[in-house]
């Protein structure tokens, strides 16, 4: 029988603990605040920043939103980094991407204080994450690693296949995953036979961005199933990137899409948030 992780609860009982966090600090008069720039206007990435912001209000972390023109300079951006960067009510700092061709991605990211980088992409937190230090790290392998704490789900020893090598996710899992004694394997566009990789899998993460891409025949009875992508179809749905209705019929676990992944990936920037001010 699989149990389906819900990570819209999980979530909601993340952030209720979150909450009594931040009325303590704010009764040491430490006031949580979260600064959001985002440069030109994509539709989804609007989306993302109301549903953070939404996030952040429920918990009482304050939120300021920077919106710049589509052409706006790369300097100009800069600049309201490193205002950010020295502004001490602001404890963390989020990059909305995409962003546009003419500015430097690695630049703009890389200009944010590793202190205040609550998405954990800075190269300092990515360098402390794989050393094992204390490190802010990124949001969607956290809220992974909090469902199988959650859940009870053993990791050591077990074989994680981790599918997508990107930065913001595929990579920190990887040393998400080492840290809780997994044996990892990672695929990725130019992997031959994935099937026969993952039907070796105790542990399977896709991370993607393909429509149900993990079907049934290549998942092994028991199999723990989490799916972080999110696809948008035709016909305006979400869809993971897992064949969730007949891959569930085979998983010991799995994470719905949406209701998985998606909500835990919030959560877990609002904790870094709170760490921050802590901090
Ligand atoms: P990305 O930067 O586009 O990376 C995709 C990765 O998948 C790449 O490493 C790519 O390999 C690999 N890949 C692509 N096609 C493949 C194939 N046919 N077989 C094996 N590997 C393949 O994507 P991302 O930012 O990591 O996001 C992945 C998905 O997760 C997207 O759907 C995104 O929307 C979703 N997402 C969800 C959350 C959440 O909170 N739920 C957060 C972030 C992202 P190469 O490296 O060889 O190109």
């Amino acid at each position: 029988m699989c149990e389906i992780i819900d990570g819209k609860l999980l979530a909601k009982k993340i952030r209720k603990e979150l909450k009594e966090e931040v009325n303590t600090l704010k009764k040491d008069g430490i006031n949580p605040k979260l600064a959001v720039i985002m440069v030109g206007n994509n539709p989804a990435s609007s989306v993302y920043v109301r549903n953070k912001s939404k996030a952040c209000e429920k918990v009482g972390i304050e939120f300021e939103e920077f919106l710049f023109d589509e052409n706006e300079t790369e300097e100009k951006l800069l600049e309201t980094i490193e205002k950010l960067n020295n502004d001490d009510s602001i404890h963390g700092i989020l990059l909305q991407s995409p962003l546009p061709k003419h500015i430097n991605i690695n630049k703009a990211f890389n200009s944010i204080s590793p202190k205040k980088d609550v998405d954990g992409f800075h190269p300092v937190n990515v360098g402390k994450l794989s050393i094992g230090e204390d490190s802010f790290i990124s949001c969607t392998p956290y809220g992974i690693v909090k469902m199988f704490e959650e859940y009870n789900i053993e990791t050591e020893g077990k074989n994680a296949v981790i599918l997508g090598r990107s930065n913001i996710v595929g990579k920190p899992m990887i040393q998400c995953m080492l840290n809780k004694n997994a044996t990892v394997t990672v695929c990725h566009s130019k992997t031959k036979n994935i099937e026969e990789i993952t039907r070796k899998a105790d542990i399977i993460i896709a991370a993607i961005g393909k429509p149900k891409f993990v079907k049934e025949n290549m998942v092994k009875d028991g199999a723990v199933i989490i799916d972080v992508g999110i696809n948008r179809m035709d016909d305006g749905s979400i869809c993971g990137d897992v064949d969730f209705e007949n891959v569930s019929k085979k998983a010991s676990y799995i994470t719905p899409v949406p209701g998985g992944v998606g909500p835990m990936t919030i959560a877990m920037l609002l904790n870094n948030v709170v760490k921050a001010a802590k901090k």
